[in-house]
């Protein structure tokens, strides 16, 4: 018997060949109708007998390209048509509320061979792409995902490529950023002042030697613009940090080819694979001989061709390692022959560059050439940063390859925009069940930041024409997102839901696991805002999605110069030790301080307006680190964590310091015995990195104390001290040798990256408490349901 189904196909699936598939499949099956990209997916109506409908529709389930995630499949009968085939339609643009849109793709194996292939129409051609592989998100302007509505708009096909882009049989098949010589974007070398120095070919050989020369080349990668030096030449490498202002914060580096990681990298099978997977992301990996912990050398020569050079990841036992991931990467690596440094094109904390004329202008002389081209980036796409542990990839900064792909959510919920935090910041839209979270956007203290802000929240709305119902932010009432958010609530009328920094961290992992109910969330971070006026960091809360209750935190002591705290370890070693002995800290502080920085110090510690109390976790690994001489100035976020992180390295170690969890609501988790106990081993000559373990053991029986105390069976883990390998891996194992059920993050950062879906799942469930009446809803904690 013959029927008409219309199947619409959600999940990611624009972007990643899945038309081409789908009409194959139904022409091998001799079935007609049409398939188009909707505003939520791929929507398909099919005509045919019985069982090859249900062939059709298993092809579908089980065989879909390598790229696509398809999430649901809906499938109604509908009334039967005359038709005489099968067609791929133009978009349709009817409404459709489940969003998804394409993640950039790294260059897939064919069209790498088609650029290596001296008799192909693309043979070297930098912007060579397909419906497996090239940019997606990176060029996308508005929804649904067509050539007309990507920044390739701006490049009329070739006969050659229109032919092979009507082609059903063709791999580029409908490949919106379908390109060659002929009609597609084009190289160009260019002076700091904006010179054009060459084109082409010649472009990308100039810019060749300009990194073997030892000089910094600008580049305008897939998502922006990076900086490119010789990771192998330590005065290259060097002259880039110093023109960038950045001492000793780790570059990480693209290299020619898997073998040659292996040379410096120990590479699991795992990492290979994330390695050349289609995210491609900067992996952290283990570097096979660990460069000396020693402050960096700014001269000296690189020991071989394929050493890596000091100044790249000073005294860092681990090395972010990527491989090329556009032609044009590929065929610089090739060319170049060796690592090299590639590292995001901003200033230090500002959004990367993305037009040639604000890079230019932006970055001025750090570069000494700039290598760009005229298809435009319409949005900043950092390379994401991922490790592997315990048999997980781990995502530290979401971004090209993994964003903008959904996060699916066990129930549905209003429309709900998220602002996130301030560092690391992302926004998240949730529609229905899904949340689509930004990229990383980075620090907003800039104006570029904020702006970046701005227009990442209006694009997210834009591109699946949303009303939001809620808007969602951090409890931070200065936070550049929290009145961004306040703006955007009053505008639309519509309530503005703020939720407890902590809280978002744990609910962000609980959408990552699908946890419903009542957790422990052990919330160890830097900083987030309290509702009780101090700043939180170090917090175990009883926590469902719509409240929490604080069970514990750390011990409070005093920040003096509150947030410059945060750039200077030295400080909160003095708050921690002031709280021990009060003013007999004066003798220890001569160690870190000028004598006539100590008694305006110790002034500004007994006023809390100019010395906040906090329970942060953070900030105890930055005391920490300080009282072992490991970091007293940080240079950049958590330095002085890593520090003490990377000392514990390959250490055997049981012994825990004591850090005894007080009687109490909440209870109270004492670093006084642990600060003592370590004092005295640090005097007695215990090695460093026998301290380290000794702390990070204290952390972790800390964990099994307070879930014992807590007496509950899922153990939720987050915020930012979790990045510490070490750190998650013993309080991991601690925990599940005592029973506990153990949830960590893998695809959402534990920092706070992942601040805003986490927004979304509390905002939602917090509004269906309070009712929807209420225009202001700052009622924040409230009892864990
Ligand atoms: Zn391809
Ligand atoms: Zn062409
Ligand atoms: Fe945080």
């Amino acid at each position: 018997m013959t029927k008409r189904l219309a199947v619409s196909v959600h999940g990611v699936v624009q972007g990643v060949g899945f038309r081409p598939f789908v009409y194959r499949a139904a022409r091998e099956r001799d079935l007609v109708g049409w398939v188009c990209n909707g505003n939520g997916g791929v929507l398909i109506e099919v005509q045919g007998e019985d069982a090859a409908l249900d062939d059709f529709l298993d092809t579908l389930r089980q065989a879909s390209p390598e790229e696509a995630v398809v999430e649901r499949i809906d499938v109604v009968e509908v009334q039967g048509r005359r038709e005489e085939l099968f067609r791929i339609r133009e978009s349709n643009d009817g409404e459709c509320p489940q969003p998804c849109l394409p993640a950039d793709l790294s260059t897939c194996p064919q069209c790498l061979e088609e650029v290596h292939a001296r008799s192909m129409r693309r043979y070297r051609y930098p912007f060579t792409n397909c419906t497996n592989c090239g940019p997606r998100y990176s060029i996308v302007e508005h929804m649904p995902y067509d050539r007309p509505n990507t920044s390739m708009r701006a490049f009329e096909m070739c006969e050659a490529c229109a032919l092979e882009y009507r082609d059903p049989a063709d791999r580029r098949f409908h490949a919106q950023p379908i390109a060659c010589p002929r009609c597609g974007p084009r190289l160009r070398l260019l002076t700091p002042q904006g010179e054009i120095l060459s084109r082409d070919d010649e472009a990308l050989e100039h810019a060749v030697r300009c990194v073997d020369d030892g000089r910094v080349v600008a580049l305008r990668g897939l998502g922006g613009f990076q900086l490119l030096a010789d990771a192998t030449n330590d005065a290259a490498v060097t002259t880039l940090r110093i023109r960038k202002h950045r001492p000793s914060k780790p570059f990480a580096v693209m290299f020619p080819s898997l073998q040659v990681v292996r040379q410096i990298c120990e590479v699991g099978a795992e990492e290979a694979r994330a390695l050349v997977s289609a995210s491609s992301p900067i992996l952290l990996l283990a570097r096979k001989r660990t460069p000396p912990l020693a402050p960096p050398q700014t001269s000296g020569h690189p020991d071989g061709p394929l050493d890596i050079a000091k100044a790249v990841a000073p005294a860092n036992p681990r090395l972010g390692v990527m491989l090329p991931y556009t032609p044009l990467h590929h065929l610089l690596l090739e060319a170049i022959g060796r690592p090299i440094v590639c590292t995001s094109g901003n200033l230090s904390d500002e959004p990367m560059c993305i037009d040639t004329g604000e890079a230019l202008a932006r970055l001025g002389d750090i570069a000494d050439v700039y290598l760009t081209h005229d298809r435009p980036v319409v949005r900043p796409v950092d390379d994401s940063v991922a490790r592997f542990d315990g048999g997980e990839l781990r995502v530290l900064r979401r971004a090209r390859g993994y964003a903008p792909r959904p996060f699916r959510l066990r129930q549905d919920g209003p429309t709900t925009l998220a602002l996130g935090g301030h560092r690391k910041s992302t926004v998240a839209l949730r529609i229905g069940t899904q949340v689509i979270t930004s990229q990383h956007l980075g620090d907003l203290g800039s104006a570029e930041g904020a702006g970046l802000l701005r227009r990442a929240a209006g694009d997210l709305v834009g591109f699946f024409a949303a009303r939001p119902q809620l808007v969602a932010c951090d409890l931070h009432p200065d936070y550049t997102s929290t009145r961004h958010a306040e703006e955007l609530a009053r505008a639309w009328d519509v309530p503005l839901v703020r939720v407890q920094h902590h809280h978002a961290h744990i609910a962000s992992c609980m959408v990552e696991h699908g946890l419903d109910g009542q957790v422990l969330g052990l919330a160890w971070d830097g900083t987030g805002h309290g509702p009780d006026g101090t700043v939180w960091g170090g917090e175990a809360l009883v926590c469902s999605a719509s409240g929490y209750r604080r069970v514990a935190h750390l011990r409070h002591f005093a920040l003096p110069g509150g947030e410059r705290a945060v750039e200077e370890p030295r400080r909160a070693a003095l708050g921690l030790l002031y709280q021990l002995r009060g003013d007999a800290v004066r003798e220890a502080a001569r160690k870190w301080f000028a004598d006539a920085e100590i008694e305006p110090l110790l002034t500004m510690l007994q006023r809390p307006s100019h010395a906040p109390i906090t329970s942060s976790m953070g900030r105890l690994f930055d005391a920490v680190a300080a009282l072992l001489d490991l970091c007293t100035r940080s240079e950049f976020e958590a330095q002085a964590a890593m520090q003490l992180e990377f000392a514990v390295h390959g250490i055997e170690e049981e012994t825990a310091y004591p850090l005894p969890l007080c009687k109490g609501v909440p209870a109270v988790a004492d670093w006084g015995p642990l600060v003592e106990a370590l004092l005295a081993d640090r005097d007695r000559g215990v090695p460093v990195p026998v301290l380290s373990a000794r702390f990070h053991n204290a952390l972790a029986d800390l964990a099994v104390r307070i879930a014992r105390r807590a007496d509950r069976r899922r153990v939720v883990l987050s915020g930012g001290c979790f990045q510490n390998a070490s750190l998650q891996a013993r309080v991991l194992e601690r925990l599940r040798e005592a029973g506990f059920e153990v949830f960590a993050h893998r695809q959402i950062p534990p920092n706070d990256g992942g601040i805003s879906v986490g927004q979304v799942l509390v905002a939602g469930a917090r509004r269906e408490l309070c009712g929807a009446q209420r225009k202001e809803n700052v009622d924040v904690s409230g009892d864990p349901r």
